[in-house]
Order: structure tokens, then sequence, then C-alpha cells
């Protein structure tokens, strides 16, 4: 029988203002994510949901320990971060890539935030993905 879980690596990029932190994680996930799976099959979606967010909870500290920059939009203290994964789980070595904007967690700051990464990351993981697929050639 195949093993339950696979160690996969969280890579975690934090925009902290101007800087930019990296953190590494290896955490377990279900093994059906790193198999051929769909993704857009319900099963794999909330399987994935969970996983991130377990993953997330126990990177929290980790993650708030490297920002050192207030609210980018607003200036107040920061509490959560924003975060958008770029999930790789079917290469030999699963790995996800997360984007992480700090927030004060303000509606209106959270919203502007996102709408940020989405710009941003139309651009990045642009460049990802050519990066991976070059690695992986
Ligand atoms: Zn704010």
């Amino acid at each position: 029988m195949a093993p339950a879980t696979k160690n996969a690596r969280f890579h975690y990029r934090i925009y902290d203002g101007d800087d930019t932190h990296d953190l590494t994680h290896i955490h377990p996930v279900p093994h059906l994510l790193c198999s051929n799976s769909q993704p857009q099959d319900k099963r794999y979606r909330d399987t994935f949901r969970e996983t991130f967010s377990a993953v997330n909870a126990k990177t929290h500290n980790d993650v708030m320990a490297k920002v050192s920059h207030p609210c980018i939009k607003c200036g107040k203290p920061v509490k959560d971060t924003i975060k958008s994964p770029m999930v790789y789980l079917r290469l030999p070595e699963p790995m996800v890539i997360v984007m992480a904007m700090p927030s004060c967690g303000g509606r209106i700051c959270d919203a502007q935030i996102l709408n940020d990464m989405q710009v941003m990351g139309s651009q990045k993981v642009e460049r990802l993905r050519m990066e991976k697929d070059a690695y992986l050639q």
C-alpha cells in the first residue's frame, strides 16, 4: 500500500514592505495531493484547503516573526498575512510556493492587498512557472 502522506516543501515568500523574506517548512501532505488527481476534483480541493490551513496554522508564528513593517495600506500593526499558494505537489519533490502579504486585517486593506497580489501574481506566477519549467527540462 502506498504511504498515506508525502513530505512537501512549503516555501513562503513574505512581502514585507520593500523587503522580501523567505521561509521554508517541510510538512507531510496527504498522498492524494501528490498523485494524479484532478485539481478541479472536489475531494482534491477540500483536502488541499484543509492541509493548507493546517500548515498555515503551524507556520503562522514563524511567518509573523519575519514581518517588521506595518500594514502597507494603512500603517496599522499587522495581524496576519494574506496567502496565495502556487501548487507543485506532483513534482518528484513536492512543493508549494506561498506568496504572503502582511495586512492589518481590515476589510478594505485585505481586499486591496488581495488585488495587488493577483496583479503581482499573474506576473510572478508566470516567471516562476518559466523557472520551474526550465528546472524540469
Ligand atoms: Zn491596513
